[in-house]
């Protein structure tokens, strides 16, 4: 893929259309928490239909899971027309949304991502075929808002290694406890996937990794409200506090204490996944931020000329532009696999990641600089996505955890 497609770019200018008419008139209430972003995200996929296609492509995998389960009983090998497809045309349209939100509130991206993505995707990856009915049909619609918590106070990078959080066997049931921070949708969240470790008495390094889904509400279980933080403010992200919360083995994903059904290898996979849509959020924050700083280069004037024809500015375009196609690329390449049929490794995953989430920061950075005293304010949009961007150096790892994982692939071979 060397380009959009004449479809993804119909798809990118509908897209914008939206995002001119239906976020940047609230951006103001977005970013300061007056207005969590679920309604509007809600609004977005109704009017794509993108909520209609995914339930569509929902109920036929759940259609098909139930005709393989069926097969098996019986025996009989699995009927060819049930063989899950491989790749398809869709990732595109669906890294759309991401980079042209990004272009305005990323932390809605973030919010929409962490629901639809993670949560549903956790679920979906080793739930059982009544756990993915339960609760990822909702997920996947934003009809109801998910939260994905493995880091605690104690635990970030190192979230299997210092892991305080545990589930112990009671009966039928676990009794789970523990606090999890940083927790995007953490306030809001319906359906929250609670990563831990099965406490059998064993050392902590020794034990399991379990998830389990937890409804809002349920006895012990505490949502904090709002953190305040750097940028991102569109996302909200909260505490979780778990005391004595009692829950039936249908909560644990799988139902299987299997390890790898939900434990670290599920994590994992999430880690991936979000590490490959990091690069469509950073092309949007880069696309904006280069487009506002070449409009400014034209407008301001010092010194008698332009700001754009100094060419310590022009270096700053121009290094802009080179992070643009690059990170284009990146995400062309994701589309493209995707499409495809190829997956990629934790490794491509990571330095994808790893490029794409400096570039961002770079770029927003210098278009903060190019913009002057205008960029350090918040009417000029610069600001905002300069606090933003710094986030994509953190979450779903941070640069230097990327780093490690690109390195020990490389060691490896
Ligand atoms: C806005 C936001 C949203 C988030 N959303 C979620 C969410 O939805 N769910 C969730 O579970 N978590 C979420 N997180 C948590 C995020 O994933 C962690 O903050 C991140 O993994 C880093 O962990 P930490 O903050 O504990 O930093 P630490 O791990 O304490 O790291 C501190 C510093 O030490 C460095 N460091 C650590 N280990 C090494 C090493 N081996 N080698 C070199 N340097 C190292 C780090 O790179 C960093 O610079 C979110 C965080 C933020 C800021």
């Amino acid at each position: 893929m060397i380009d959009w497609t004449e479809e993804q770019q119909m798809v990118r200018e509908a897209v914008k259309r939206f995002v001119d008419e239906e976020v940047r008139p609230h951006v103001e209430e977005l970013e300061h928490g007056d207005l969590p972003p679920y309604d509007i995200l809600r609004k977005m996929l109704a009017t794509f239909g993108m909520d209609d296609l995914a339930r569509d492509r929902f109920d036929r995998q759940i259609a098909r899971e139930t005709e393989l389960a069926a097969a098996a009983a019986r025996g009989e090998a699995a009927p060819e027309a049930t063989k899950e497809p491989k790749g398809g045309d869709g990732a595109g349209l669906t890294l759309i949304p991401t980079i042209e939100l990004c272009r305005v509130c990323p932390g809605m991206v973030t919010a929409m991502g962490v629901s639809m993505g993670l949560t549903a995707a956790a679920i979906l990856a080793k739930g059982t075929t009544a756990q993915k009915v339960r609760w990822a049909r909702d997920l996947l619609t934003m009809e109801k808002v998910g939260a994905w918590a493995i880091t605690e106070p104690g635990s970030g990078s190192d979230a299997f290694g210092s892991m305080k959080s545990t589930a112990r066997r009671d009966g039928d049931d676990y009794i789970l406890n523990g606090s999890k921070t940083f927790i995007t949708n953490g306030p809001y969240a319906d359906t929250t996937v609670f990563i831990c470790k099965l406490d059998e008495g064993n050392a902590p390094e020794q034990r399991k990794v379990l998830s389990f889904v937890l409804d809002r509400g349920m006895p012990g279980f505490v949502q904090s409200k709002p953190l305040r933080k750097m940028g991102m403010h569109s996302s909200p992200t909260g505490e979780l506090f778990l005391d004595d919360v009692r829950v039936g083995r249908d909560r644990l994903i799988g139902e299987t204490e299997n390890v790898s059904s939900g434990g670290r290898d599920g994590a994992k996979a999430t880690f991936m996944q979000e590490r490959a849509g990091v690069a469509a959020m950073a092309l949007g924050v880069i696309e904006e931020c280069l487009q506002l700083s070449v409009q400014y280069a034209k407008d301001r004037v010092q010194f008698g000329k332009r700001i754009g024809d100094f060419q310590l500015i022009q270096e700053k375009l121009a290094r802009m532009e080179v992070a643009r196609m690059n990170v284009q690329n990146l995400v062309f390449r994701t589309i493209e696999m995707s499409t495809t049929g190829h997956s990629m490794t934790l490794a491509e995953a990571s330095a994808m990641k790893l490029y794409s989430a400096r570039a961002a920061t770079e770029v927003a950075l210098e278009a903060v600089q190019l913009h002057g005293g205008n960029g350090y304010m918040s009417e000029f949009r610069v600001e905002q996505l300069a606090r933003d961007a710094k986030v994509l150096q953190i979450y779903a790892g941070t640069d230097e955890i990327q780093i490690t994982h690109i390195a020990k692939d490389l060691l490896r071979r």
